[in-house]
């Protein structure tokens, strides 16, 4: 298998923020737009959410042939699409992947009065599928790429990535919500061992989950914890560990702080940083 630029894997990390954007100076190091990576291998892409950190990466992209992964529709999570340029050049053809019945909502958000515009206005040949996520499923091949799904844990429907290419892996946990028993989910552990990279929702630390710090505890809002992420990474012997998904009200400060204590725990993990690429 070969590629334009080398034998490279990229993942680039175009938003790494949960909830909603936070621009500003405390946030200005980790990076303030919400959800979206870019995996590169050559000029072949895959794109998975389409948070806020999409818009930048539309304005850059010189790929005409774009597939884009839903993890679920959640605002913080598909709110920079309409801005993404691509989908007004009539010369691009994008996929656009999502769990089962959230196509139709999708679609809805794409019109008035949501935005000024409506699909049907835009340029460029626009694909919806909707992929199953009941079981381990192998979607497609595409640019070289292979994408499988796990159903996600999170609140409503949402789907786990896991991007294959040559022997290298990255599985996304962008929404996740430890539970107990996953640590007891032979598929569920099947899926991510031994990857090289997983990214981590790492929304909260210990304390503010189980209402230590700051009130009400935060269990049953789809979110995990620093913690338990470096507890599933050992568990399931991933190579690399990155935070994800920053609480909006962790300041860089804060994030640097947690960075440096996870990594004397977890020496393979890093807080993920806006435009951060990570080399497989
Ligand atoms: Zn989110
Ligand atoms: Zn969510």
């Amino acid at each position: 298998m070969t590629t334009d630029k080398g034998d490279k894997l990229i993942l680039t990390f175009r938003g790494v923020r949960g909830s909603y954007p936070v621009p500003g100076k405390k946030t200005r190091e980790y990076g303030g737009n919400t959800p979206c990576l870019q995996f590169a291998a050559g000029n072949k892409n895959i794109i998975l959410d389409a948070g806020t950190g999409i818009c930048q990466l539309g304005r850059e992209l010189q790929s005409k042939d774009i597939d884009i992964f839903i993890t679920h529709l959640h605002w913080d999570h598909i709110m920079g699409f309409p801005y993404f340029a691509p989908i007004y050049d009539e010369s691009c053809h994008i996929n656009v992947f999502a769990p089962e019945g959230a196509v139709a909502s999708f679609k809805l958000l794409m019109n008035k009065p949501f935005f000024p515009l409506k699909l049907a206005e835009i340029k460029a040949e626009v694909n919806f599928e909707e992929i199953a996520a009941s079981e381990i499923k192998e979607i497609t091949e595409k640019n070289n790429f292979t994408v499988k799904t796990f159903s996600g844990f999170h609140t409503g429907k949402n789907l786990i990535y896991k991007i294959c290419w040559q022997d290298k892996s990255c599985v996304y946990l962008g929404d996740y919500e430890h539970q107990d028993e996953n640590l007891e989910d032979h598929e569920f552990l099947q899926f991510l061992n031994g990857t090289d990279l997983l990214i981590y929702d790492a929304h909260f630390i210990d304390d503010e989950y189980n209402g230590l710090s700051g009130s009400p505890a935060k269990k049953g809002w789809g979110h995990s914890t620093w913690e338990e992420g470096i507890k599933l990474a050992c568990r399931v012997e991933a190579k690399s560990l990155a935070f994800f998904h920053h609480a909006p009200e962790r300041t860089d400060k804060e994030l640097k702080e947690l960075e440096s204590w996870a990594k004397g725990e977890l020496a393979t993990s890093f807080a993920a940083k806006e435009g951060l690429c990570f080399k497989f």
